[in-house]
């Protein structure tokens, strides 16, 4: 397995030194499956100012479907066609049918009763049932509808990465057709097989740990590691190391999933950074296919409140940081340790 990085170094007469000459340096990673890039910049890295989200939540409190007294009323009930239940619950967390689907099984899970609830106030339980509820439906869904294999429990935290509503809830998709991350994973893996005839996620959970550049934490159930070509300013990834399906992630492999993510949170939070994407992958029937998680902040760029997402990542697919993931790696690490998981 290759890490490769290309590293770049432009020229160019700086007027801030009476035009002499100047040089910046940057680093296309390939991804070691994919063979996709990604860029890290040499810029200073500004400092995130922490927004004040109080007013988004106050005003959005009015107007929520998913608080205490309104959920049952407002949000749909799924149809006896496709899965056996109504709706699903554990705890706090309620998954109903997504009034606004992608595609043919589209879910949300309102992740817990209160309306906002800042990075550092998600607790285990409420993760654990959250988590639990969404592999439920998953797991019913497929009872059904077999063809469903493409399947991912999904988080835009806070309108910044996407979100539409503030009270926190995950999105859960069960289709027939693949997104473009299957499309360019999937291959891959067989492709990995083919050539090398091994498993190619013990194989990076194996050069990863070796390396020991990347690898947060490699605990029983759960391999965490900041991805070396990361998709967003930064990207953990956590390799599930027994489960194949939603049903199987229980027990000490939902735990430590799940204190993975609130390590994860509570280092985002500490950064000043307030919004995430997290996508948490499964495909039936192909044992290649090793449910991953990943985690990824957003930011907007100081003064102008900037979008992190440029035509580089619009029509280039390509992702652009300035933080390198071995420098990530070294921060979450304290993280797992402060904390154990
Ligand atoms: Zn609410």
């Amino acid at each position: 397995m290759e890490f490769v990085k290309v590293l770049k170094t432009s020229k160019f007469l700086d007027p801030a030194q009476g035009f002499s000459a100047t040089e910046r340096y940057s680093e296309v990673r390939v991804d070691p499956l994919t063979g996709r890039t990604s860029r890290i910049l040499d810029f200073p890295v500004k400092e995130v100012l922490r927004a004040d989200v109080s007013r988004q939540v106050e005003l959005s409190r009015g107007l929520c479907p998913f608080c205490p007294g309104v959920v049952e009323a407002v949000t749909p009930k799924f149809h006896p066609d496709l899965v056996s239940r109504e709706r699903y619950s554990r705890g706090e967390a309620l998954c109903v049918p997504n009034v606004f689907p992608y595609d043919e099984n589209g879910a949300v899970c309102i992740i817990c009763r209160e309306h906002y609830l800042p990075l550092r106030s998600f607790t285990p339980r409420i993760l654990e049932d959250a988590l639990s509820c969404c592999f439920e439906y998953l797991e019913d869904v497929v009872i059904r509808q077999p063809e469903m294999v493409f399947q991912s429990v999904n988080w835009n935290y806070m309108p910044l990465a996407g979100g539409s509503i503030i009270h926190p809830h995950l999105q859960i998709t069960a289709s027939s057709s693949s997104t473009n991350y299957y499309a360019h994973v999937v291959p891959c893996l067989a492709r990995y097989r083919e050539e090398t005839g091994r498993d190619f996620w013990a194989d990076l959970r194996d050069e990863e740990q070796k390396n020991a550049e990347r690898c947060i934490s490699a605990a029983e159930g759960v391999t965490w590691l900041a991805a070396f070509a990361p998709l967003g300013v930064f990207d953990v990834m956590g390799i599930l190391h027994e489960a194949l399906r939603p049903g199987d992630v229980t027990g000490q492999t939902l735990r430590e999933l799940v204190q993975g993510i609130l390590n994860v949170l509570e280092y985002i939070d500490s950064l000043n950074m307030g919004s995430l994407n997290m996508s948490l992958y499964f495909l039936g029937g192909n044992p290649l296919f090793v449910p991953h998680i990943r985690i990824c902040p957003r930011v907007s760029i100081p003064p102008l409140d900037t979008s992190q997402v440029n035509y580089m990542k619009m029509l280039h697919d390509e992702s652009l940081t300035t933080l390198k993931p071995e420098d990530i790696c070294k921060d979450l690490q304290a993280f797992w340790h402060g904390r154990g998981a």
